[in-house]
């Protein structure tokens, strides 16, 4: 995932799954009152508490060199736990950081030569620009969009976002986004509110719409979202006011999937990887970038889906590439059972954990058939915020069971962790049957 930002910004946007946590140690990271603000999410400079310390998320703004990656898995080990994550988002997280290391975060990044956003984000798929499928590039109309909005940061919700998919391959229709913004008819783009289809305007009005939008939300102050303004509103009277053309309902597109190998408009290769739980130790990151060094990649860029493309390889190499990352437990195929799970730290990372999440989300993953499960060690669910088919959450008093919901749900069943497997199969066969 690609964001887009203009350079001068001061603030930092992130709008991520939510990550748990409460507290966040901001204080003497910056003085600037709008970055404050807008550091209600775990940003470089204001860290989140989590269950195994602090949690920081970075977006690079340019793609990372393997030399980046391989310095970022350092950082991990040195200032934090060792475990790096890539969000459903696509962000880059380094978790466990400790108080002494986590206010040496931001400046050690810096000296990696790696640029954080600090400006209004307008979020574009790891391929913009790269992908033969793409209806439109949508880099600039992302840019436009960031400088446009600027200085509407201050009176915007913190994790206000705004998606710009060219309507490629690995398009971002699964992301949630106050206003979403996608390949339409000819030289058209079709406009979302809240994941609403909207109706299209032609593509050199995009920034100008979009921007207006975003000052409507400003207005109503910083608590607003797109969502808020429908329900106050309805969608006609906004499709009337910024002269949305209506469409008729498309037939959902089919999910996006970053794991595998992409061709690129430039004749080249990007190899897609999947992140177990979307984790993975330092260690073997640090080992993928060396890898993909020597195999020449041009750049490693986190992807939406809890995934890593290295971007510019010959087929051969990257078929090369794919073994060797297979072998440091990096996911390489795209039925692997482990796409349709989610699951947090857990024990032994994470302090509040009840469960050993990742050992517990391969057995249950095996008999799930297909379903999505989410395996969280307490009730916060770090891992997924959004309702799955099954979840397994861990309680004082054993693991709970909850069908269609989240780890915030009533469970269905609370069972000994030791019964959890056939209080499972019980359940899901009465399901199915
Ligand atoms: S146990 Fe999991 S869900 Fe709970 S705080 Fe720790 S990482 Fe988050």
């Amino acid at each position: 995932m690609s964001v887009v930002t203009p350079a001068t910004d001061v603030t930092t946007a992130t709008n991520d799954v939510a990550t748990g946590g409460a507290g966040n140690v901001t204080e003497n990271a910056t003085s600037d009152v709008t970055r404050l603000r807008r550091g209600a999410c775990p940003s470089l400079p204001a860290p989140m508490q989590t269950g195994d310390g602090l949690l920081a998320r970075l977006q690079p703004l340019q793609p990372l060199t393997s030399e980046q990656l391989s310095g970022l898995a350092r950082l991990a080990r040195e200032l934090g736990n060792g475990i790096v994550e890539v969000t459903a988002r696509g962000k880059l997280q380094l978790r466990g950081l400790t108080t002494a290391g986590a206010p040496r975060l931001s400046e050690a990044v810096d000296a990696l030569g790696t640029v954080v956003p600090q400006g209004f984000p307008a979020e574009v798929s790891a391929l913009a620009g790269l992908d033969p499928t793409e209806r439109f590039d949508p880099r600039p109309l992302a840019r436009a969009i960031s400088e446009g909005a600027a200085d509407l940061i201050p009176s915007l919700a913190p994790k206000a976002s705004v998606v710009v998919d060219g309507g490629g391959a690995l398009h971002l229709a699964a992301l949630k986004a106050d206003i979403g913004v996608t390949a339409g008819g000819e030289d058209n783009a079709l406009i979302l509110l809240a994941n609403r289809p909207a109706g299209e305007i032609p593509l050199d009005r995009v920034p100008a719409i979009v921007v207006a939008l975003l000052a409507k939300l400003a207005e109503r102050g910083p608590a607003a979202r797109m969502a808020n303004l429908l329900m106050e509103h309805g969608i006609e009277a906004l499709r009337a006011e910024f002269a949305l053309a209506p469409i008729p309902p498309a037939a959902p597109r089919p999910p996006a999937e970053p794991v595998g190998l992409h061709a690129l408009n430039d004749g080249t290769f990007a190899l897609g990887i999947g992140l177990a739980f979307g984790q993975v130790e330092a260690e073997a990151l640090q080992a993928l970038a060396e890898a993909a060094r020597a195999a020449g990649a041009r750049h490693v860029e986190p992807a939406s889906g809890r995934a890593l493309l290295i971007v510019g390889l010959s087929q051969e190499v990257a078929n090369a590439l794919k073994n060797k990352a297979s072998g440091l437990g990096f996911i390489t195929d795209p039925a692997d059972l482990r796409r349709r799970v989610y699951a947090c730290a857990g024990q032994p990372a994470c302090a509040s954990a009840r469960l050993d999440t990742h050992a517990t989300a391969m057995r249950i993953a095996a008999l799930a058939k297909g379903r999505e499960v989410h395996v969280s060690g307490c009730i916060k669910g770090c891992a997924h915020p959004a309702p799955v088919a099954l979840t397994i959450v861990g309680l004082d008093e054993g693991a709970g069971i909850v069908v269609e919901g989240t780890p915030r749900s009533a469970p269905a069943r609370v069972v000994p962790v030791s019964g959890l497997a056939q209080a499972v199969r019980e359940l899901l066969e009465k399901e199915d049957a």
